[in-house]
């Protein structure tokens, strides 16, 4: 396969980099190692609220978060335009992993691919070639727009199916594959998982699996049929931290580790949880991240020669931190609640609602306003409005129903405010740590952060 190289790095060169910052030059300064982390719509209004959700409420000031320890700069995310036209200045999440995986703009639904369609190469196909370990940890599918992204090239991310076929196809491009995806790699016409054994590959659907991992085989571990569980209702709401601190020890110790490794992360779900206008998933998404890079933290402190590079594609939900003139945020019920909202929604159109049954679903007392909010819901769906936000189509409509009065609870109670249910066009947080982070300082656009990675990686 050719690829379009982004031909741009003159930006990037060691002169430019040499006048900026002396101690970047060299060589010898590039990591060897690098991570690469998504928080998939993880907007700036996120890592604010996590900050709030995370306080110690002992103590007078609010603690900083890992994230605020590594805040290195913003990055704008805008998707391509089209001979001058501008398509929109919106990304959804393929165009902004392209973006990030290959120094190119791209149309809004592209994998690896440019405007013409046309395949560009990413740090993870260049990393390959360079002789390092690769792999990918997701909480969605690994078949879906951000993973896909460095790992196939394809004219739409909706071609689940097809994308999943070229991870064989098109040649075995990562040495470790762990998140979801059953029914794409599983199917009638055709049994990827099977390939991939057949390849060589060690095969696990169970994160008991992750604590012995084979240090001479390369692994795909699936562990849900599209995405996985949210983190509120997983067996392990730190599945990402466990996936990630599994991984990290397969790459350190496989085949190349003396070449190194890069890998891509992603919190997936933060943006589902955005979309569905949901604080309370998408906290528990953003704490699992930061248990995540506490983790790498670590790693980094013994492996000084990697760099943690994370940032987000775009915002989601146009997500606020309070709304309706009142000036408070509360993020006290977020912290104590042990189930998703989909999950609280599903068991209260099924069981009789009273206020202990209710009470016990969300983990904190409701008033009786609320409950009879919640009963009047089940008992007339059709007069809860929807706000246009996605919904499960095979649930029922009183199931439909309740999901809006359980997110309104919520937001009400926390004073939460959205205006999408779709992404916005904020520029986005970046976060580094490790060798060579001193590159992502200020203000980046996210193509400028493929074309650091490839320059660190020695292209
Ligand atoms: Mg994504
Ligand atoms: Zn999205």
């Amino acid at each position: 396969m050719k690829y379009l190289l982004p031909a741009l790095l003159i930006s990037l060169s060691s002169a430019t980099i040499a006048q900026e910052n002396n101690t970047i030059v060299e060589s010898k300064a590039a990591p060897k190692n690098i991570i690469m982390i998504i928080g998939d719509g993880m907007g700036p209004a996120y890592t604010t609220a996590y900050r709030y959700y995370n306080d110690d409420p002992t103590t007078e000031a609010v603690e900083q978060t890992i994230f605020d320890k590594y805040l290195t700069g913003l990055s704008s995310t805008y998707p391509a335009a089209d001979n001058g036209k501008v398509i929109g200045t919106v990304t959804d999440s393929a165009a902004a992993a392209t973006a990030l995986s290959t120094g190119f703009k791209t149309y809004n639904g592209a994998i690896g691919v440019d405007i013409n369609k046309k395949p560009l190469q990413t740090v993870l196909e260049w990393a390959k070639l360079q002789g390092k370990n690769t792999g990918v940890v997701v909480t969605s599918q690994i078949n879906h727009a951000t993973p896909a992204a460095y790992l196939a090239h394809n004219e739409s991310r909706q071609n689940y199916n097809d994308i999943a076929d070229s991870y064989i196809d098109d040649g075995i491009k990562a040495d470790l594959y762990l998140g979801g995806g059953w029914k794409y790699f599983i199917r009638e016409d055709r049994d990827l998982v099977s390939e991939f054994k057949k390849a060589g590959f060690h095969y696990i659907d169970d994160y008991s699996g992750l604590t012995d991992l084979p240090k001479n085989k390369p692994v795909l571990g699936l562990f849900g049929n599209s995405g996985l569980p949210w983190a509120l209702d997983d067996t392990n709401k730190y599945r990402l931290s466990a996936m990630t601190k599994a991984a990290v020890h397969h790459l350190s110790d496989y085949k190349n580790k003396d070449n190194g490794f890069f890998m891509l992360i992603e919190a997936s779900q933060i943006d589902w949880a955005g979309h569905g206008n949901d604080i309370a998933g998408a906290m528990a998404e953003t704490d699992d991240l930061a248990k995540t890079l506490e983790y790498l933290e670590h790693f980094v402190e013994h492996h000084p020669d990697t760099l943690v590079i994370v940032t987000a594609d775009h915002s989601t939900g146009g997500f606020t931190v309070a709304a309706n003139g009142i000036y408070e945020w509360h993020p006290e019920i977020l912290r104590t609640m042990k189930h998703s909202v989909n999950y609280i929604a599903k068991k209260l159109a099924k069981e009789s609602i009273t206020n202990e049954s209710a009470s016990n679903l969300f983990s904190f007392t409701l008033t009786k306003d609320e409950v009879n909010l919640l009963l009047e819901s089940k008992n007339n769906p059709e007069k809860q409005k929807s706000k246009g936000l996605y919904q499960d189509k095979r649930s029922s409509s009183a199931e439909k129903a309740l999901l809006i009065t359980v997110k309104n609870i919520i937001d009400l109670r926390s004073n939460s405010g959205w205006t999408s249910g779709g992404h916005t066009a904020i520029d986005v947080p970046v976060y580094a740590f490790g060798k060579g982070s001193e590159l992502f300082k200020g203000h980046q656009d996210n193509t400028d952060i493929a074309k650091k990675i490839f320059t660190l990686f020695g292209q």
